[in-house]
């Protein structure tokens, strides 16, 4: 078989996978390259939200001060993998000058206008797929079991801009509900409406999967080492030796980016934040959207007949052994909460978000290589940015201009000026 096609798609996580599919609609040949470890990356493991009030980036002060409160030794969400300070140690430096208010506010703009663009694309993808069923748009819920936390978290979200989503108080109904599926006494809770979830995130990548090789989208397994350019055109050579040289290849690989974009000559600081996730069935769980329990640092999703609590960020090799009392810590959740996971045989995975060090994805045309495109760097946001990303990557593909002012994204910010 000639794998000769006229785009690469480095990466078949969702980013990857919708960047494809975009591709091949805009008339394009398209060949995703995907290295099909083993390993389920966050595409999969995801907790399926789609986070369109998420508009502050995480590199705010607001987010450093609140930094040592929510380390994992204090039963927060935070922690570093000491031994792998090589790998996140340089990232911090970075993230810490990100943290400066004007960056910030820079930043929230840049979000913004992707989040507002966001839920669009995501029901024109879904439409796409012949499966519109697969984003449920019921928003979230948000709760505390605390007065303290509870009067907390309703203070933060009074302030917070939250672009197309609105926030209100929870009906009788809904808190009715939900004290019937938690054991302890919850002391408040909010609604989200205006965002909601991805019904089912295994069965979104296999309907992405399917149309693009229905469309006659090829995928192959494979490493791609290394990126650089020959006579003005992209040059792929896979860790097998074999080369490619189509028109334009697009760097989709998540953490793995980065590596392949200083391969070709660029700095891209992507790193590592590690999340975790239990599951199991969902007994009776019910049709409830997703439930943000805050003072856990955790999400309870539904997918289908399954049940995933997700939570943590821990910097880290991207490569490193999972730390099993992240996965103990969620079963003692569950079990406080009295979810059918404590009761379940849970299954447990572990994955990584990859994170520039201003929380914004990086997302633009190469300057050094010729036809090399990027998008990776989606951090907590990938799957709700994932449509969008796939519309801007084949506007760049197919040389027109995209509908969003890409230049906060362009990876030129972390060079030296
Ligand atoms: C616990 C957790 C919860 C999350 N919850 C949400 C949520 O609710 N909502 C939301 O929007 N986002 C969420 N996210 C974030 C989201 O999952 C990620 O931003 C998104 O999955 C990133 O997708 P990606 O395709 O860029 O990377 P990945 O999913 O990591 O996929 C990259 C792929 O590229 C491949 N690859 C890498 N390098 C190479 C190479 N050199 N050659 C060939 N292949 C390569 C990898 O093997 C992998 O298959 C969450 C993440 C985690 C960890």
């Amino acid at each position: 078989m000639t794998w000769s096609r006229d785009a690469v798609i480095v990466g078949g996580g969702v980013i990857g996978a919708v960047c494809a599919l975009a591709t091949l609609r805009n008339g394009m040949s398209t060949l995703i390259i995907d290295d099909a470890s083993g390993e389920r990356p966050a595409s999969y493991g995801n907790a399926g939200h789609i986070a369109l009030e998420q508009l502050a980036p995480l590199a705010s002060l607001a987010a450093l001060r609140a930094a040592p409160g929510r380390l994992f030794a204090f039963g927060g969400p935070l922690d570093f993998r000491v031994r792998d300070v090589s790998a996140w140690g340089p990232w911090a430096l970075r993230y810490l000058k990100a943290c400066n208010p004007k960056a910030t506010k820079a930043g929230t703009q840049a979000l913004s206008t992707l989040l507002a663009a966001a839920g669009p694309a995501l029901r024109a993808l879904v439409q796409d797929l012949g499966a519109p069923d697969l984003l449920s748009e019921h928003g979230h819920l948000m709760v505390w079991e605390s007065p303290r936390t509870a009067a907390r978290g309703r203070a933060t979200w009074g302030a917070a801009e939250t672009g197309t989503v609105r926030i209100r108080d929870l009906s009788e109904g809904e808190a009715a509900t939900l004290q019937t599926r938690i054991a302890p006494p919850l002391a408040d809770g909010i609604a989200f409406d205006g965002g909601g979830q991805i019904a089912d995130v295994s069965l979104l990548l296999q309907t992405l999967d399917e149309l693009h090789r229905a469309r006659g989208g090829a995928r192959r397994a494979g490493r791609v080492a290394d990126i650089c350019e020959v006579e003005g055109r992209p040059h792929v050579t896979l860790d097998d030796g074999t080369t490619l040289t189509p028109a334009v290849v697009v760097i989709a690989g998540g953490v793995g980016s980065g590596a392949l974009m200083r391969s070709a000559g660029h700095v891209a600081p992507v790193v590592a934040e590690r999340g975790y996730h239990i599951e199991g069935p969902a007994g009776d769980w019910g049709d409830l959207p997703p439930v943000v329990f805050e003072d856990r640092a955790m999400i309870v999703t539904r997918f289908a007949d399954r049940l995933r609590a997700s939570s943590f960020v821990e910097f880290a090799d991207a490569r490193s052994p999972a730390d099993p009392r992240k996965w103990a810590r969620l079963r003692d959740h569950a079990s406080a909460l009295g979810l059918p996971l404590a009761h379940a045989e849970t299954a447990t995975w572990m994955g990584a978000r990859p994170t520039l060090p201003d929380y914004l994805p990086a997302i633009g045309r190469s300057r050094r290589v010729g036809g090399l495109i990027y998008a990776f760097g989606h951090q907590h946001l990938g799957l709700t940015l994932s449509a969008l990303t796939g519309e801007l990557v084949a506007d760049l593909a197919v040389g027109r201009t995209p509908t969003i002012d890409l230049s906060p994204f362009d990876i030129g910010r972390f060079e030296p000026v």
